[in-house]
């Protein structure tokens, strides 16, 4: 079935992370910071949140022409018609006001359903799911509905570069466990026991991984799920690319486990495995007490979701199946050809066997991660992300997304190749 690619150089002009908060280097994105003369009039809370890591390199990408980029970590594909006609069918139609709080419940219906098949756990529709404004307003939602000033929240370091802002937002402090290139960046249960104190309240876990393209394995899920049960721990688990598995690699559900459901919040969104980034809509499931939480922040901060996006989620449901599957088949092409590509030229890099990213080290050019994204930028027009921007763990890695085409990683490891014949360690 062919599908459409939006071939684009780079991200649209109000991709977040190129004027926004993370943007163009302009003052709004210092005075987003809380970093400049206004300061003090910014709650402490939130400037104690660093900006965004990858800002001055997106500055750098926004003054330049004919990148290739592998940096941006979003589908190149454009949202197959037929969803997106569903939404203009709601638009004729005149689906244009507020949704309930929860979202429509037959998009609510249709993800219970479609969990279940696949997964075999039972949300109920009614109680226990919530349609947000995207994953990120989930995150959102999960931390602010169970953190208590000062509670610890355990993270993955590296990890998205949302999930620890997320928690301090919320009035929490993120744990960070270090992850290792030589395990696969997978996250170790005796380092996560090793960290609980009275104090932790929850693990956030995200697998499939940005920006590692990590997946857990069942015996590694297990052992997580067994340590959130004897210490009493709530698990949020963030499954945006649950769809996006490669390689017989399993995903499974944290809260399709014994026990688990009743102290898990899941979520979930179209954004990745239905190239739906624009849309923002996505799903949270969560026992009912924990639920009622969110659904009061909720209501109050975003009333429902986008009404038309959550018409296009429900086709995206009942008619998307084939296009996740071809657009996941393609995926898995361009992800052999990046990462065999990187350990031939010498960048050692573990098998990212799921989402849509590889993380090879480059500390072995003589460069930071930093520098390596600056000047291969600067003199070869590609555009990775410096691994540091997820936390310190990442550093000495880059972070190459290969949702572009297969073409443009063809060239962008041809321009690679010759930008290390000038690296300091080949010198
Ligand atoms: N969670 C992870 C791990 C992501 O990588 C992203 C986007 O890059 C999001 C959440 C945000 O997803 P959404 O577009 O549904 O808000």
């Amino acid at each position: 079935m062919p599908i459409a690619s939006n071939d684009r150089p780079f991200a649209s002009d109000d991709d977040p992370r190129r004027t926004g908060a993370a943007g163009a280097g302009s003052a709004a994105a210092a005075r987003a910071t809380g970093s400049v003369d206004g300061a003090a009039r910014v709650a402490k809370r939130v400037q104690a949140v660093p900006g965004s890591g990858i800002r001055r390199f997106f500055d750098i990408i926004a003054s330049m022409d004919h990148v290739i980029s592998l940096g941006v970590g979003e589908p190149d594909f454009v949202t197959p018609w037929p969803i997106s006609e569903a939404a203009i069918r709601a638009i004729e139609q005149g689906h244009t006001h507020y949704t309930s709080n929860l979202g429509l419940l037959e998009l609510r219906e249709a993800i219970a359903r479609d969990l279940e098949r696949r997964y075999g756990i039972e949300w109920d529709p009614r109680d226990e799911m919530l349609i947000t404004t995207g994953v990120s307003e989930g995150l959102d939602l999960a931390a602010r509905a169970i953190i208590n000033p000062g509670d610890e929240v355990i993270v993955a370091d590296p990890s998205y570069a949302a999930h620890a802002p997320a928690i301090a937002l919320a009035g929490g402090v993120p744990v960070s466990i270090k992850t290792e290139a030589a395990q696969g960046f997978v996250l170790d249960p005796s380092d996560v026991e090793a960290a609980i104190t009275p104090g932790t309240r929850a693990l956030l876990i995200a697998y499939p991984s940005n920006p590692t393209g990590a997946v857990l394995d069942r015996p590694t899920l297990e052992a997580l799920a067994d340590i959130a049960r004897r210490h009493d721990l709530l698990i949020i688990s963030d499954e945006i690319y649950d769809r996006l598995v490669y390689g017989g690699a399993v995903h499974t559900p944290i809260a399709a486990l014994p026990g688990m459901k009743n102290r898990t919040i899941t979520l979930g969104g179209f954004s990745k495995s239905h190239a739906m980034t624009g849309w923002r809509v996505g799903w949270a499931a969560a026992p009912p007490d924990l639920f009622g939480g969110m659904l009061k922040i909720h209501q109050y901060a975003m009333m429902s979701a986008p009404t038309v996006a959550q018409y296009a989620a429900l086709e995206a449901i009942r008619a998307g199946e084939e296009y996740v599957v071809s657009m996941r088949e393609e995926y898995d092409r361009r992800r052999q050809l990046m990462w065999r590509g990187f350990n031939d030229l010498g960048l050692a890099c573990s098998e990212p066997r799921g989402a849509f990213y590889a993380f090879p080290s480059v500390a072995q050019t003589g460069y930071d991660d930093e520098t390596f994204a600056e000047q291969l930028l600067i003199s070869e027009q590609v555009a990775v992300v410096p691994g540091s921007a997820f936390g310190a763990a990442g550093a000495g890695h880059v972070r190459a997304c290969y949702a572009t085409s297969y073409e443009d990683i063809e060239e962008a490891l041809r321009r690679i190749r010759r930008f290390l014949h000038h690296a300091p360690m080949a010198k």
